[in-house]
């Protein structure tokens, strides 16, 4: 019998690292996690992530088509490495990431942002499928976003389209990124539990939190529903910029679906964009393992594309 051909995706995380494996309708057929060795260096980043590939294909009857790796940070797809990232990695940005896979597994490589990653695997295979156009917000420890435009990714100029967890006008409060008012001091998992701890002194973990605004607790609530409302102002944006008709929402965050969704409904309904019309707000449904499924569609649209 011919083996299977599957596509790898790769999710190369700051602590952890995800290895999914889809057929060729996209059925998710094995995936597995390690611990990156974010700070060793490239070829240590993908050694580890090759080992869960190789032990993966070893237990099944596969053969590999193509292999699609989404990472943290700026990303220059075309030269197929990380340009920019945090220095929760050392010797990442600038690692010939695409040249490494391809010449160790012999078939075609490419490497995406991760919420890029995230935002295709939606789209491709997920709550997005049947829209032509959707921003994507990662909820995750920070916030992240990517634009989905006819089809396809939007990357922009510097593979940076969609960003909107860095975006001024959210507040005032400062921000990871060193500057100030940005969605991500709202909305992120970090900013959740901060704004708690300020409001209450009570040092809780984001779905802690989420329990406690279930059971009433009104600083509970009132968090949530602050960063519901900042999601919605990023979603408001980006249909005045862009008239996209969905939008996807994916990170741990999004677990408190219950509460977040309702106050995102809320703040789009007394404002309304000028089209008349409010995107349709999906839950992504591709869960821990998006960013490893969609990096491996964007592999499996590539070959489909050839
Ligand atoms: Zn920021």
């Amino acid at each position: 019998m011919t083996p299977t051909p599957v596509f790898v995706g790769i999710d190369v995380g700051g602590t952890t690292t995800q290895v999914v494996i889809v057929d060729d309708r996209l059925r998710m057929l094995a995936h597995s996690t390690t611990h990156t060795p974010a700070l060793e260096g490239g070829r240590a980043i993908l050694d580890a992530a090759s080992d869960l590939v190789d032990d993966i294909v070893r237990a099944h009857d596969v053969v590999i088509a193509g292999i699609g790796v989404g990472s943290a940070g700026v990303v220059d797809t075309a030269a197929g490495r990380v340009a920019v990232v945090s220095d929760s990695f050392s010797g990442w940005a600038g690692f010939e990431a695409r040249s490494y896979l391809e010449a160790r597994y012999g078939v075609a490589s490419l490497i995406a942002n991760d919420v890029n990653a995230f935002l295709a695997g939606e789209m491709i295979a997920g709550a997005g499928a049947g829209h032509a156009d959707a921003l994507g917000i990662t909820l995750g420890t920070g916030v992240g976003g990517a634009l989905w435009l006819g089809g396809r990714l939007f990357e922009g100029a510097h593979g940076a389209a969609g960003e909107i967890g860095h975006t001024p006008g959210f507040g005032d409060l400062p921000c990871t990124c060193g500057q100030r008012g940005h969605l991500e001091t709202l909305a992120s998992g970090r900013s959740i539990r901060s704004l708690y701890e300020t409001a209450t002194g009570a040092r809780l973990s984001a779905a802690e939190i989420s329990a406690l605004a279930a059971d009433g607790d009104a600083d509970a609530q009132r968090v949530f529903r602050e960063a519901g409302e900042g999601v919605a102002r990023a979603i408001l944006i980006a249909t005045a910029l862009l008239d996209v008709d969905a939008v996807v929402i994916g990170g741990g965050v999004s677990n408190a679906w219950d509460l977040l969704h309702p106050a995102i409904a809320a703040a789009l309904a007394a404002e309304p964009p000028v089209r008349g019309s409010t995107p349709v707000v999906l839950r992504g449904t591709l869960g821990d393992s998006a960013v490893a499924q969609g990096a491996a569609a964007l592999a499996y649209a590539a070959r489909a594309a050839r």
